[in-house]
């Protein structure tokens, strides 16, 4: 696992043809320690998701620095970077025409694995995830639940081992009574993973219950707070 800094991050959206330019993010520091799971939440247009993808490079920050084991990634290529880094967003975009298991090899073997170690790895990132592959792993997306799926794209995030894993309201999408079936078995995975995890939320009690500390992002791209999760509950 990796350690994450962001330093006086900051980032602005050029203006469109009808708006102002927006500040997303402002002057954000941060650090996520090896191993930590972050929980990042704040009410929705705070910057959590510009956050995140400048943690992946998706988005560039305007100003500041992105640092991972120290090193400046500014300086390294984005496509070499984001292998090792786990990405899930709310709707997980699995391959339509593929199935589980095949989805979730893609990675592995882009980095060229060869099957077998593909194969292995795939059957424990699918038990990880509570879908056997022996039952799940030869079903398409669309024989899946929301939720199933969700947890699909968990498992494809984490087949390689990411130094990072980074999740963007991954049960966004789903309903709320699932929704805390699915974070108790997303607490139960990150325990057992060693990535160094940033969480998007925008539902406190997620943050509360996923997150070994919580960051609290105020409108504007601010940071407010950064604390246990007894201490944000508290406030
Ligand atoms: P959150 O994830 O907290 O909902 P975002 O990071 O998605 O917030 O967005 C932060 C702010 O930046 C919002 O005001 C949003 O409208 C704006 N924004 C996000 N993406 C873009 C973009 N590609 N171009 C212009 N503005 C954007
Ligand atoms: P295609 O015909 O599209 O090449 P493959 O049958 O080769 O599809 O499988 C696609 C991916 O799924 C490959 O990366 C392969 O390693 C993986 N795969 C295929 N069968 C299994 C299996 N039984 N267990 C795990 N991974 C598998």
């Amino acid at each position: 696992s990796a350690r994450i800094e962001l330093d006086r991050v900051r980032k602005v959206y050029p203006a469109g043809p009808r708006g102002r330019q927006t500040v997303a993010v402002e002057g954000l520091s941060l650090v996520v320690e090896p191993g930590e799971v972050l929980a990042l939440v704040g009410p929705s247009g705070c910057g959590k998701s510009t956050t995140l993808r400048m943690v992946n490079r998706l988005i560039e920050p305007t100003s500041g620095r992105v640092l991972l084991d120290g090193v400046d990634t500014a300086g390294l290529d984005p496509v070499r970077l984001r292998r090792g880094i786990g990405y899930v967003i709310q709707d997980v975009g699995l391959l339509p025409h593929r199935t589980v298991e095949a989805n979730v090899a893609t990675v592995p073997r882009l980095l060229g694995w060869d099957r077998s170690r593909t194969r292995t790895r795939v059957g424990e990132v699918l038990e990880l995830v509570g879908l056997p592959v022996g039952a799940y792993g030869r079903r398409y997306p669309h024989q899946l639940s929301g939720g199933e799926r969700q947890r699909v794209g968990v498992a494809r995030a984490l087949a390689t081992d990411p130094a990072v894993l980074l999740l963007d309201e991954p049960f966004g999408a789903v309903d709320p009574e699932f929704r805390r079936q699915l974070q108790a078995s997303l607490a139960a995975i990150l325990a057992e993973v060693g990535s160094t995890v940033v969480l998007v939320t925008h539902d406190l009690d997620e943050a509360v219950r996923l997150g070994d500390r919580v960051a609290v992002l105020a409108r504007g791209g601010h940071l407010e707070q950064v604390a246990d999760p007894l201490t944000v509950l508290a406030r």
